[in-house]
């Protein structure tokens, strides 16, 4: 058997940044979450042994470009520029961006984002979204916390965030508020690499069990409405 080889057939390694509650995080040695229960109930269908490698937010896409990865999932907003090197499965949550400030801060929504210090996490969205904010200064974070506690210690204005993280990460920073009005709204898929039909179909229709026998939001349930 292939046993011991992260690539061998009857493995899927999927590639994450365990730092991004309730999707993926670490719950002693484990990573758990969204993301991971649905990878291995997707694993399951397809009756693979799933691994999962936590590395920073950046390296995902190279590492299943790279195949050192066969899949990567991390609350990952599907964008036309990701696109370009990685196929995207179907989406499977919809998400926000939002704004992350002191409860005195002044700033009240994206318009008054001008000429601040914005921190993001390296490499996300938010950051994508930040640089666009005009006379804005950003500082990138390996972990969204980090941001976020920068924010605390008054070193920048705000953080751009996914609105999930931002509510988990809210509970652990006293003094920080996330503000009403949303930056944008994006969706989740699975990363594969760009032209591997072949899983993209498996996941897509392990997926689609998923979301039709009520397993998917029973995941989703657990960690987020509970
Ligand atoms: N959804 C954001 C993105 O894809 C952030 C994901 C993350 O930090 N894990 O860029």
């Amino acid at each position: 058997s292939d046993d011991g080889d992260k690539n061998s057939k009857d493995t899927l390694v999927m590639a994450t940044n365990a730092e991004f509650p309730p999707y993926e995080f670490r719950d002693g040695d484990k990573i758990v979450g969204i993301d991971a229960e649905v990878a291995q109930a997707i694993a399951d269908k397809l009756g693979m042994e799933l691994k999962i490698e936590d590395m920073a937010f950046d390296s995902i896409i190279p590492a299943v470009t790279s195949g050192k990865a066969d899949f990567g999932a991390a609350g990952l907003t599907v964008t036309e520029d990701r696109k370009k090197n990685v196929d995207f499965t179907d989406t499977y949550a919809k998400a926000t961006q939002v704004i992350m400030v002191k409860e005195d801060s002044d700033v009240a929504g994206p318009d008054n984002l001008e000429g601040k210090k914005i921190g993001v996490q390296l490499g996300t969205t938010g950051d994508m979204y930040a640089g666009d904010i005009k006379d804005a200064e950003v500082e990138r974070y390996n972990k969204g916390f980090e941001a976020v506690q920068a924010v605390q210690q008054g070193k920048i204005d705000a953080v751009v965030i996914d609105g999930e993280p931002a509510k988990e990460f809210v509970k652990q920073a006293e003094g920080i508020k996330i503000l009403d009005e949303a930056f944008t709204e994006e969706e989740y898929a699975l990363a594969v690499d760009k032209g591997n039909d072949d899983l993209l179909k498996k996941i897509n229709d392990a997926l689609n069990d998923l979301k039709e026998n009520g397993k998917l939001d029973e995941i989703v349930d657990k960690y987020i409405n509970a």
